[in-house]
């Protein structure tokens, strides 16, 4: 076991170092649990040192011990952390960045030139339609956002030449719009782009882009793979067979330095540990909280992809293992019912963010999804986002109908 999981440290400029062996074949919560995570070989402790140094003492001039040399070009507990994200995504090489958005810059950067044309769902995190139209607008760079299910109009919005990329997030936010993954990333590549994918809300666990025919995932790891809200992080993991996509995300993430802290890095990797089993509670008491929901008269509709009623139930089913811990709900009460019932509740709690064992209630259109108020984007203003987390479902349906009662 230890020898299949032994991850040679591998922090950039080093390249090649890939020990996939076995882990493809090994499950996944056991490539959860084990990859990258070598116990230390000088004292046994199981759980490897967290290396909290900025710098490494040099056996003589460049000659470097393992490698590392500088903490923002590597770091052990990083790099463990980077090999267990490559496990989960069945992916070649994956990159630690100190949040979501640092690791959406590092794919941005790396893959686009002034005057290039990038593609994103119409319905996608606010803060990536933000990243692209106001930071990178003011070096050239264009944006087209388009409905996903749409293959005509993703088409059409690809036949531009220069588009690099195609940004795709399924299930959506806060919608749960779900898209056809394999059908899109075929789409992209016919026009020359990579397709991207933000894997944000389903997690490794419940969805595999890269299996499905992406090039790029992309990850908050704030929400279901650190799953505690206790740290801000993100990832970028690469598909096989893209080196030269690994060496530049690599030389940004290097030369930039949106690097993850180690003991974020710990943190995250002690959360992924747990991602199977959690995920599986996530769906699990979402599909129960949609249930009771669906039939209460003050709800006018409940997004959620684990309802046969939602349109793209049939396509999640096949294309993920599980509907996953977020959904939104439409109130019939309109503007002021949403308001009244997300600061009425009393186990889920009035923040922003998701993916966390406790259970958060959020009001889109006017927190995660402010930046887009006002633009043919913006998210109903009856909309309530959920992020269900893995306390006691009946405690959690009680909160929820006591809280509509009151309105
Ligand atoms: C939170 C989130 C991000 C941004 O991540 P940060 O860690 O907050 O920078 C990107 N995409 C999705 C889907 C998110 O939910």
């Amino acid at each position: 076991m230890r020898q299949v999981y032994e991850a040679r440290h591998s922090h950039w400029p080093a390249v090649g170092w890939l020990p996939r062996l076995g882990l493809v074949t090994d499950g996944f919560a056991t490539r959860a649990i084990h990859a990258g995570q070598q116990f230390d070989p000088t004292t046994g402790a199981i759980i490897p040192p967290v290396y909290l140094t900025s710098t490494f003492v040099q056996d003589g001039i460049g000659n470097l011990r393992n490698g590392y040399e500088y903490g923002r070009g590597g770091n052990p507990t990083r790099d463990a952390l980077q090999t267990q994200l490559a496990a989960l995504e069945g992916g070649a090489r994956a990159f630690s960045f100190a949040s979501g958005l640092a690791a959406e810059d590092a794919v941005l950067r790396a893959t686009l030139r002034p005057g290039d044309h990038v593609v994103l769902g119409a319905d996608a995190y606010g803060g990536t339609n933000r990243l692209i139209t106001s930071v990178y607008g003011a070096w050239g760079v264009r944006l087209t956002t388009v409905e996903l299910g749409d293959a005509d109009a993703v088409r059409a919005a690809l036949s531009t030449e220069s588009t690099r990329l195609l940004w795709i997030e399924s299930p959506s936010n806060p919608l749960m719009k779900i898209s056809d993954i394999p059908q899109l990333a075929r789409l992209a590549h016919e026009a020359g782009a990579l397709a991207v994918i933000d894997n944000t809300f389903a997690s490794p666990a419940l969805q595999q882009p890269i299996a499905l025919g992406a090039d790029v995932v992309v990850h908050s790891t704030t929400k279901y793979l650190g799953g505690h809200s206790d740290l801000i992080g993100g990832a970028v993991v690469i598909a096989p067979g893209r080196g030269e996509l690994e060496q530049s995300i690599g030389f940004q993430q290097f030369a930039v330095g949106a690097v993850s802290a180690p003991f974020d890095a710990f943190l995250t990797i002690r959360g992924i540990k747990t991602l199977e089993l959690r995920m599986r509670q996530h769906s699990a008491n979402a599909q129960t909280v949609a249930e009771a929901l669906e039939e209460h008269p003050k709800v006018e509709r409940v997004y959620y992809p684990g309802l046969a009623s939602h349109p793209g139930h049939e396509l999640a089913a096949r294309q993920m293992s599980g509907f996953g811990g977020m959904l939104s709900v439409a109130l019939a009460g309109g503007e002021a019912s949403a308001r009244r019932f997300s600061e009425s509740t009393r186990i889920f709690q009035l923040a922003e963010s998701l993916g966390g064992v406790e259970s958060l209630v959020g009001y889109p259109s006017v927190m995660s999804h402010a930046s887009l108020r006002g633009t043919p984007l913006a998210v109903p203003e009856n909309v309530v986002r959920l992020s269900v987390g893995i306390e006691s479902a009946e405690d959690l349906v009680a909160d929820l109908l006591a809280a509509l009662e009151r309105l």
